[in-house]
């Protein structure tokens, strides 16, 4: 292909994926990448788990490999305020703009936050000392919370999703006073793993110390009268008490930024794509920013897969395949390892293969009406996961609509 500018705006992990396949299949252009972040390229999951906890720094959280070199101009620190997808020119925060014949967008996805209950005002106005609720999306917060995280601490997390349950298996392991997690269903992870696998968790984590409150929401975060949080109200007016609240409660696209770009947007706000992560002409998507073909991409097996497609298609346009691996996720929690493959759409019948819901050692296969695996979870069965992954190979692009995973 002739010498060009491509574009990449994200320095996470489909930024950096893109950039390192882009060179490996030769493209010998240009490649800059805008990141709004001053980090080179680092890894998300060990944040709510080993770096929380204290046994990865800075450095191990690192994506690049140790001497590699890229030949990137990358742009840190200064994020993309805008985009207009007809001539593919980006606005940067630092008033810099950038036109280029391809642009990726690689933007993740940024963690909800919960709101305040009551804010106490000072002589200066409202002067909150701490964030009402900590979350984990960047290096930075999950620094800031494993130094909230000190021994004798009561957490209350908000959300039962695999980054709320990372982080309150972590914060029981600091030694914590109490660990409560507010979960929206009536048991962590139901409605997305069905009922055995939600047991399987649970037991997992009462048998550390966790304790749960189903059925509903933190609604705010309450703060004593010198601005310090000490307290969750929940949806059903309930009061919790807790001198450290985590907000563990989903993620939106990272794509506010993008609403004059003449980009189309899913409900949910991902960049929506094609079935190979075109968005426009010149302008693709990859990662937790976008939605192929309705699908959204949440996991890190994904969107990596998803950044190799688009660099090979960048080079030689049409002669990659998308994967049709199934849609992979993994989780650590108290020490042990949970992995889940496949796609449930709801009624799917869930059985025990192999290790006990009550052992933390559960594999279960899915079945649908028709009999046919369609999934499979596993609680430290690694093995017993990969030989379901090879042999049940799955379309990316589903007849239907969105994941559960
Ligand atoms: C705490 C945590 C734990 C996780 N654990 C797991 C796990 O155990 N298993 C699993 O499968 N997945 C896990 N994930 C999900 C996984 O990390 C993501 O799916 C993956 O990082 C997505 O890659 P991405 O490149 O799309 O986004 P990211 O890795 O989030 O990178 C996006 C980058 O874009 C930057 N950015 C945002 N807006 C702009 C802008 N306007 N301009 C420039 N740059 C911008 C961001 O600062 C960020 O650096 C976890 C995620 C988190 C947050």
């Amino acid at each position: 292909m002739p010498a060009s500018r491509i574009a990449i705006v994200g320095a996470g992990l489909v930024g950096y994926t893109v950039a390192r396949v882009l060179r490996a299949e030769g493209y010998a252009g240009e490649i800059v990448v805008v990141g709004a972040e001053r980090h080179r390229p680092y890894d998300r999951p060990p944040l709510s788990k080993a770096y929380l906890h204290g046994e990865v720094d800075d450095g191990g959280l690192s994506l690049e490999a140790p001497g590699e070199h890229l030949d990137v101009d990358w742009r840190l620190g200064s994020a993309a305020v805008g985009l207009d997808a007809s001539t593919r020119t980006l606005a940067l925060a630092d008033g810099s703009a950038l036109t280029a014949d391809h642009i990726v967008l690689a933007t993740g996805a940024a963690p909800r936050r919960l709101p305040d209950v009551a804010m106490p005002v000072t002589g200066r106005g409202i002067a909150p000392l701490r964030p009402a609720a900590y979350v984990v999306g960047t290096i930075e917060d999950a620094a800031d919370l494993r130094r909230a995280l000190v021994p004798g601490t009561s957490v209350v997390v908000a959300g039962a999703g695999f980054v709320g349950l990372e982080v309150a298996a972590t914060a029981a392991a600091l030694g914590a006073a109490s660990v409560t997690v507010v979960c929206a269903d009536e048991s962590p992870l139901r409605s997305a793993y069905g009922a055995e696998a939600s047991a399987a968790v649970r037991a997992l984590h009462e048998r550390a110390g966790v304790r749960f409150v189903t059925g509903t929401r933190v609604s705010g975060v309450r703060r004593d009268g010198s601005g310090e949080p000490h307290g969750v109200v929940l949806a059903d007016g309930r009061e919790l008490e807790a001198s450290v609240v985590v907000a563990g409660v989903g993620a939106v696209p990272a794509t506010g930024w993008l609403a004059d770009s003449g980009l189309r947007l899913t409900a949910r706000g991902a960049v929506a794509c094609d079935e190979r992560g075109v968005a426009a002409p010149g302008v693709r998507a990859a990662g937790d920013c976008a939605s192929w073909r309705d699908e959204p991409c949440a996991h890190w097996t994904r969107a990596r897969e998803q950044a190799e497609l688009v660099a090979r298609d960048i080079v030689a346009p049409g002669a990659a395949a998308p994967s049709d691996a199934p849609a992979y996720v993994w989780s650590d929690q108290h020490g042990v390892r949970l992995q889940f493959a496949g796609r449930l759409r709801g009624g799917e019948t869930a059985t025990v293969e192999a290790g006990g819901i009550d052992t933390g050692d559960v594999f279960l296969v899915y079945r649908d009406d028709t009999g046919t695996e369609v999934a499979a979870l596993g609680m430290d069965q690694v093995r017993l996961m990969m030989r379901w992954r090879k042999t049940h190979p799955a379309p990316l692009r589903p007849p239907g609509d969105a994941v559960a995973a």
